[in-house]
């Protein structure tokens, strides 16, 4: 057993580190080698209404008293601690999520940004005063929605966190957050820093345990107000359910089946690291992953070989060996992965290439060997459904009316990438592709903390990252003053 720095079975509810009330435990395993990781507390129904009464008297008390400078500055101090230990929370990660270090490094590294973001924001949103009739002044302030519920997956923890969490803190609401029960070593510690930084008891509570009971006991919670949630359609779509009962707003961030378009007059060199990257980040499981490419035909065959050869040499073991991808999340999960390379083997889809396993990879461990398919038809299972896994296709097109065609033809919209040296293309290609980011001649634009992001049609709704998820994490209201 590796050693953890705390015990990881302790909820967080109003500034104490409490068991379950249960008792219970769930166990969490590291894919990089099967074995038991650690155990998680089970939090139940009972759990989440101590999280939400604890975050409702904090927002009555000491943390609601606070001043919006002061809520930044407490922020800006938790950033800086996060970026001390960023080693120690990589460590952290790499053992939950089986993400090699450098990545869980970045995570920190990016949560520590989203804290520093946001804590810089917290006393920079103005409300207005608005033009109206004689005798009037009219002016509209903003105020926190109250407590809010945040239920995050495991894919990217402290990303997640530092950009839901850290958004709504920054607006002064309380927050109750539900970790998914596949990874939640770095959301216990970011309770832990909080309380370092020297949080209020209360403003951040943290209830480990089932999505099916902690997290369906939050989403139907009468005391939350507003729910952020990042995961599945299927489960999305709960939320959304749950929250209409009780009236509320739901931020929605989903899946996606994003596509990079490469036309033949892009600039491969510059292209080629970008398109491979984005497939096989965090072992294919990205929300925004880019698991289509698109080529135009002109250069399909040269595009293919270009990605076959740095497929072939990437490099798969442990997480804390460090190297190109690491295993997936779970046993289960890599069914699943397997599950569609067995439906592309029965239909005929072309492996174009494939990265060796190494032969002495931990008997225990996820790993599934990164493929890249091709040429694939774009209503191919595998070029429509979202795998979450280190498998990309590549799908050739002929003209800008037929990638877009292609491009908008499945039912999510999440992010697209765009390469092309026509300065027309690029503008009349990103006002017609249906989603919420596009980037022009590069992919991810390394995180854009700044940038807001979510998606369209089944990718969700609502915007985190950048300064317009303050809006949402925020309620507006007017006041209009008659005194003529
Ligand atoms: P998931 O939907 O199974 O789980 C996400 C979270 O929801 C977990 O915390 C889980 O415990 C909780 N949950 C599960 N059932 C619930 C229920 N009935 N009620 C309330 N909460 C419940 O998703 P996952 O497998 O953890 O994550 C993978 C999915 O998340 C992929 O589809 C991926 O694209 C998506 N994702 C999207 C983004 C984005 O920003 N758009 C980011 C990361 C992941």
């Amino acid at each position: 057993m590796h050693a953890l720095p705390f015990d990881t079975r302790q909820l967080l509810i109003g500034g104490q580190w409490r068991h379950a009330a249960s008792g219970q435990t769930l166990p969490l395993m590291n894919p990089s080698d099967g074995t038991l990781l650690a155990e998680i507390g089970r939090g139940q129904a009972a759990d989440i209404d101590a999280a939400v009464a604890a975050a409702q008297a904090a927002l009555d008390g000491d943390w609601g008293r606070l001043t919006a400078a002061e809520r930044g500055r407490l922020m800006l101090k938790m950033s800086a601690l996060v970026m001390a230990q960023a080693d120690e929370l990589a460590r952290l990660e790499a053992l939950d999520v089986g993400k090699p270090v450098k990545q869980g490094r970045a995570d920190a590294l990016a949560m520590a940004r989203y804290l520093e973001f946001y804590g810089g924001a917290a006393d920079k949103v103005h409300g207005e005063t608005i033009p109206f009739a004689n005798g009037y002044t009219a002016l509209t302030i903003r105020e926190p929605h109250g407590v809010t519920g945040h239920i995050v997956p495991w894919n990217y923890p402290m990303q997640i966190i530092g950009r839901s969490v850290g958004a709504a803190l920054a607006m002064g609401n309380a927050c109750v957050l539900k970790p998914a029960e596949e990874a939640c070593l770095t959301a216990l510690a970011f309770g832990r820093i909080a309380q370092e930084a020297g949080f209020p008891a209360g403003a951040i509570n943290i209830v480990t345990g089932l999505g099916e009971e902690a997290g369906a006991a939050l989403s139907a919670h009468r005391g939350v107000s507003h729910l952020s949630f990042t995961g599945s359609v299927a489960v999305g779509q709960m939320i959304q359910t749950a929250a209409a009962q009780n009236t509320i707003p739901v931020t929605l961030e989903l899946g996606g089946k994003s596509p990079q378009i490469v036309f033949a007059d892009a600039d491969l060199d510059a292209a080629l690291p970008f398109l491979v990257n984005a497939g096989i980040q965090n072992c294919g499981q990205t929300c925004s992953a880019a698991s289509r490419i698109l080529v135009e035909r002109a250069v399909f065959d040269a595009v293919v070989s270009r990605m076959a050869d740095r497929y072939r040499a990437l490099r798969v073991g442990p997480a804390m060996d460090d190297l190109d991808v690491g295993p997936v999340i779970s046993a289960r999960q890599r069914e699943i992965v397997q599950g569609y390379l067995g439906v592309a083997r029965d239909t005929g889809l072309k492996v174009a290439a494939q990265a060796v396993l190494p032969a002495d990879l931990p008997a225990g461990g996820c790993y599934v060997a990164p493929t890249l398919l091709a040429p694939a038809a774009p209503d191919h299972r595998l070029a429509q459904e979202e795998i979450f896994g280190p498998v990309q296709v590549v799908i050739p097109f002929d003209g800008e009316a037929q990638a877009l065609n292609i491009a908008n033809g499945t039912s999510y919209g999440l992010v697209a990438g765009v390469w092309t040296r026509d300065g027309g293309r690029q503008l009349r290609m990103a006002r017609k592709l249906q989603c919420g980011q596009v980037f022009i001649n590069n992919y991810g634009a390394g995180g854009g903390i700044e940038l807001p992001f979510g998606g369209v049609k089944h990718s969700g709704h609502g915007r985190e990252k950048g300064f317009e998820a303050l809006y949402g994490f925020s309620s507006l209201k007017t006041i209009a003053i008659k005194h003529d």
